[in-house]
């Protein structure tokens, strides 16, 4: 039975899963059961464990697992793809996560209504350092500002390529975020959209990342539409979207700053202020 098609490599020694600090009470959403290995000691904590798995031979593996036990009344298994699927209500995501859907999986999380209490995942390596990169670090990203808008995230283990069976070329690491609540009342497209802009070259200054070809043109057209929903005159001959944008830089203290170093709430403040001055990134 052929599992390479979906990336399956089994953990042989499953790091311990206390960090959830799982309740009886507990709804627990778990991405990709796989034969059930993590499924089977979820059960044993939790109240109920919705588990999206998107290859039906697997997902009739875990449902095997626990028939005729207690556990199976505590089960379900949806059968699809987890960015597709609706998402039930949940308090707990425990996942060996698909690696193939690190980042829609995440931002599926974290947009998700009411929100989790906790989230502890497993990703590969390089992927799980961009998560928690702290500012001013090499791999603090348009990933790691995004992420850490709406969470606290940590580190908590590393897991070697030699605990799985078989060992995948990868390393992983098993990463706890924890939402912020409330949220930042700040819309992602928004802020995913200037950290699209500036993190393009996170170590050119904001206002170089601006004179990239297509930029100006984009943040023109945002500023059109939303000068005329306001009201207000289109087109000033003498105030051209760079000199507006110099003139939120200058009186930002902004002219000389990189998003390499700038953490989340120098990030919001730009944000603000380029809102301010209606210029918008969605
Ligand atoms: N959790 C299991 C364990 O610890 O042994 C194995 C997890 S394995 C790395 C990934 C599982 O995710 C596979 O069973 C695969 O079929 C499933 N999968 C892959 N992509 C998926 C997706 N987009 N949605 C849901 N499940 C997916």
């Amino acid at each position: 039975f052929n599992t390479a098609r979906f990336g399956q490599h089994i953990l042989k020694k499953r790091p311990d899963r206390t960090e959830a600090n799982l309740k009886p009470t507990d709804k627990v959403l778990e991405v990709g059961p796989g034969t059930g290995n993590l499924t089977v000691k979820i059960l044993e904590k939790a109240k109920h464990v919705t588990a999206v798995e998107m290859d039906p031979r697997m997902a009739a593996e875990v449902l095997k697992r626990v028939q005729g036990t207690p556990e199976q009344r505590k089960l379900e298994v949806v059968i699809g793809d987890f960015v597709k699927v609706d998402i039930p209500y949940f308090e707990v995501c425990i996942s060996n996560t698909p690696y193939q859907i690190s980042s829609p999986l995440v931002f599926r999380l974290l947009s998700h209504r009411p929100l989790f209490r906790v989230a502890i995942l497993m990703f590969q390596r390089e992927f799980a350092l961009r998560l928690t990169a702290r500012p001013g670090t090499a791999l603090w990203s348009r990933l790691s500002a995004n992420v850490q808008l709406y969470t606290r995230v940590d580190n908590i283990i590393n897991v070697n390529r030699n605990d799985f069976r078989p060992p995948p070329q990868v390393e992983s690491s098993v990463i706890r975020l924890v939402p912020i609540d409330p949220p930042p009342p700040v819309k992602f497209e928004e802020f995913d959209g200037m950290n699209r802009i500036i993190f393009s070259r996170p170590n050119k200054t904001i206002r170089g990342n601006f004179q990239a070809k297509g930029v100006m043109k984009m943040l023109e057209q945002n500023r059109r539409t939303w000068l005329s929903m306001q009201d207000m005159p289109v087109d000033h001959e003498n105030e051209s979207i760079n000199g507006v944008l110099d003139k939120i830089l200058e009186e930002g203290g902004w002219m000389e700053s990189r998003a390499a170093k700038m953490d989340i709430d120098d990030l919001l403040k730009m944000l603000s202020a380029f809102h301010e001055q209606g210029i918008h990134f969605a």
